[in-house]
């Protein structure tokens, strides 16, 4: 199954996914863009936002992918956060 995802450290906050595909884009509270649809992943709306996108910030993955992505993130947020992962 397909999935959406925004990667939020990519995103400037341009605005043109959420003006062209407003079904499934629209802006978070820190001004990013947020995937607030999973449905018509096929949508020309969509292929257009994410061709769109100038940093590439807009992907259609896999479930595992973006599972794994975001375990990544979380990771390295512990690490800059000077948390030790294990104590
Ligand atoms: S088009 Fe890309 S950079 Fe612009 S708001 Fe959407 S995800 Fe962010």
């Amino acid at each position: 199954m397909d999935v959406l995802d925004v990667e939020k450290s990519k995103c400037i906050g341009c605005g043109a996914c959420v003006s062209i595909d407003a079904e499934h884009f629209d802006f978070d509270s820190d001004g990013l863009s947020e995937v607030i649809s999973n449905a018509n992943l096929k949508s020309e709306n969509l292929q257009d936002a994410i061709e769109s996108c100038p940093t590439g910030a807009i992907r259609l993955a896999k479930t595992d992918e973006a599972y794994e992505s975001s375990e990544k993130e979380d990771s390295s947020f512990q690490n800059n956060d000077t948390v030790p992962a294990e104590s």
